[in-house]
């Protein structure tokens, strides 16, 4: 039981610099996240959630970076190919949401507009 929504927790979420102050998670980015979780019926795991500017810049993300505003989540879903997760977003979601494709995990955040990247 998460205290965000049924299985998301607001520590998931925190900057692994483990120093900063946390900002986020956006509101509007777990009801998306617990839809993924719903729909596939299987545990998420968030690797990344908010980073600071400087944890940000130590990780190589890019300066206009959705990770500092708290605004996005690195995850993936187990037993789940990234993929699939992708493309079940980008049908869902076709016209709002940052969404990257990674070969190893998904990112998504809750942007004004909309935002879309290939890094497999
Ligand atoms: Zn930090
Ligand atoms: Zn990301």
């Amino acid at each position: 039981m998460g205290d965000l929504s049924k299985n998301f927790s607001r520590s998931e979420f925190k900057c692994k610099c483990g120093e900063c102050e946390q900002v986020g998670p956006d509101p509007k980015l777990i009801p998306i996240l617990q839809d993924v979780r719903d729909h596939f019926g299987k545990p998420v795991t968030v690797h990344s959630g908010h980073r600071c500017r400087a944890y940000n810049e130590s990780v190589g993300g890019v300066e206009f970076s959705q990770h500092p505003l708290g605004t996005a989540g690195d995850f993936t879903v187990a037993g789940v190919s990234p993929r699939k997760v992708q493309d079940y977003l980008l049908s869902k979601y076709p016209d709002t949401l940052g969404i990257g494709r990674y070969r190893g995990f998904t990112h998504v955040d809750v942007r004004e507009g909309k935002g879309r990247w290939d890094k497999r």
